[in-house]
């Protein structure tokens, strides 16, 4: 019997685990380990954010359906690696604290024959003063409890003004090497849908803070799309959303620190700024979990096994080189780490190669630049991939990955909520291949520009509201929920 432990129950994980449990049947063990007793799906927060969903519709208790499935769930988070074992164990192993299921604090050493590392980000409020709800003085909607103190804020700011004040809501990155534009860019729009169902839009200066040197950049460089027999950039396309909504913007930030009502930052041409704000949702940076690695005798390998961010090395090729040099093929395939085979990383905690937007710096030396996004398609694909590496090489079928889910081979559709009302909601609607443009395979743009392509309407928001429905649907593993596509 071959032990599969799964760390982190998020989109990518709980993808891998719920497939390989289904494959391997009874004869294998699928151990999954995360830290939250419920499972949250995270894009739907936005709507949370807004008050237009409850936690309850976003998220539902793990334990049931893990137990249905056969899976071995422990509440509890990794805390390091043994990939070698150490003297007293021969296995590899991961060490883990719970943090629930009545034995919180306690920790364990749990055995593995193969690791899949789904963590997803750390959020790193910490590298901007005064960033985040918790020590800070803004909000967040990257979990289910952020956006509902997001709703409470953002009602607060609603409230005062049908009382007649004016409001400024800035809305963006915290930090210049963020990524999960996306988000924020929801969040925004479906702000300024709510403001005017309320009657207030008029009382409301909306902003928009950013890393990315251009609108539209999303972390990917931008993109090109087909429109009308010509083809339009993400620029174009986002700067006439943002102009006929009246959204202003400020590109190309890094924020330095956050007072009460005030945003300092520097900008890509080397200025330090100020925003003031009366209710502001920034995104902050992502990074690894901070899981430590240690080879047999107890010797720290961290270094080895993690980039410097912390996300976890895998078949890519980290050789440093310029922008000019990048390739699509540095991009990982099958996601095993190259030094112990039995482990994969998927989904944000791998670590990318590079950026995929153009690296920039200021004048006085700050990194302004989007980092790689890894959304919720391409996250949970590769999760399915390495679980089908897995279950072949675990039943014997092959030695090697036999999957692959590489993020220049593979497109990527995204639904970005602007608005959620049944009838008058709206949404943008993307398809993008490939994710990480491939400028050897697709001259010029570097993606396939028959597969790249841009909405924008009602029928958008119908499809966000179906896909919430849908995948909630298969990650509690009810009827048919294998034939969802990831
Ligand atoms: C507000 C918001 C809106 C978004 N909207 C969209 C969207 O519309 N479309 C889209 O495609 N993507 C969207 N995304 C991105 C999407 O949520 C991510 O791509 C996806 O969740 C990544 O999956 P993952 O498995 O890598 O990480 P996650 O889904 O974050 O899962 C990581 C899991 O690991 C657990 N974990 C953390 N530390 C440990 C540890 N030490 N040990 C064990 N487990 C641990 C976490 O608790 C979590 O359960 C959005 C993200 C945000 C924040």
């Amino acid at each position: 019997m071959a032990r599969v432990v799964v760390l982190g129950g998020g989109v990518s994980g709980h993808t891998a685990a719920t497939f390989l449990k289904d494959w391997l049947g009874s004869q294998h063990e699928v151990v999954v380990v995360t830290p939250n007793s419920k499972w949250n799906w995270i894009p739907s927060n936005i709507w949370v954010g807004v008050g237009k969903m409850k936690k309850e519709d976003v998220t539902f208790e793990l334990a049931p359906v893990y137990g249905k499935a056969g899976i071995d769930y422990r509440q509890a988070k990794a805390l390091s690696i043994n990939p070698e074992g150490s003297k007293d164990e021969e296995k590899p192993f991961v060490t883990i604290e719970y943090t629930g299921q009545g034995k919180a604090g306690e920790t364990e050493n749990l055995t593995y024959d193969y690791l899949i590392n789904a963590t997803g980000p750390k959020l790193n409020f910490g590298a901007t003063e005064g960033l985040g709800p918790d020590n800070g003085y803004t909000v967040s909607v990257c979990t289910a409890d952020h956006a509902i103190h997001a709703n409470e804020e953002l009602q607060k700011s609603i409230a005062k003004m049908k009382a007649g004040e004016k409001q400024t809501i800035v809305v963006g990155t915290g930090h210049g090497m963020c990524t999960c534009q996306g988000a924020a860019f929801e969040y925004i729009f479906n702000i300024e849908y709510e403001l005017n169902k309320a009657g207030v839009r008029d009382k409301a200066e909306l902003i928009w803070l950013t890393n990315e040197s251009f609108l539209g950049d999303f972390g990917m460089g931008g993109m090109h799309v087909h429109r009308g027999g010509y083809i339009a950039s993400s620029k174009v396309f986002a700067e006439s959303l943002y102009a006929e909504k009246d959204i202003e913007w400020i590109l190309g930030t890094h924020v330095t620190k956050i007072e009460p009502g005030k945003i300092h930052f520097e900008t890509l041409d080397g200025e330090t700024d100020t925003q003031e704000f009366d209710f502001s949702m920034l995104i902050p940076p992502f990074g690894g979990v901070g899981l430590k690695a240690y080879d047999k005798e107890g010797g720290d390998i961290t270094d080895k096994v993690f980039a410097p961010n912390g996300f976890m090395k895998v078949d890519a090729d980290y050789t440093p080189k310029p922008y000019e040099e990048w390739k699509a093929s540095d991009w990982p395939k099958t996601l095993q780490n190259p030094d112990y085979k039995n482990m994969f990383a998927v989904g944000i905690a791998f670590a990318p190669p590079h950026l995929i937007s153009k690296p920039m710096k200021n004048p006085n030396g700050t990194p302004i630049n989007p980092t790689p996004p890894r959304t919720g398609m391409p996250s949970a694909m590769m999760g399915k991939a390495v679980a089908e590496s897995i279950r072949d090489m675990i039943t014997g079928k092959a030695q090697e990955p036999t999957h692959t889910a590489c993020m220049s081979e593979m497109g990527a559709a995204c639904v970005a909520s602007a608005g959620s009302g049944f009838f008058d909601g709206m949404a943008v609607s993307m398809t993008v291949y490939p994710v990480v443009p491939d400028y050897e395979k697709y001259p010029g743009t570097g993606r396939d520009l028959s597969c790249t392509t841009g909405e924008i309407g009602l029928a958008g928001h119908w499809i966000k509201l179906f896909l919430h429905y849908a995948f909630i649907w298969k990650a509690k593993l009810k009827p048919l929920w294998k034939i969802i596509p990831e």
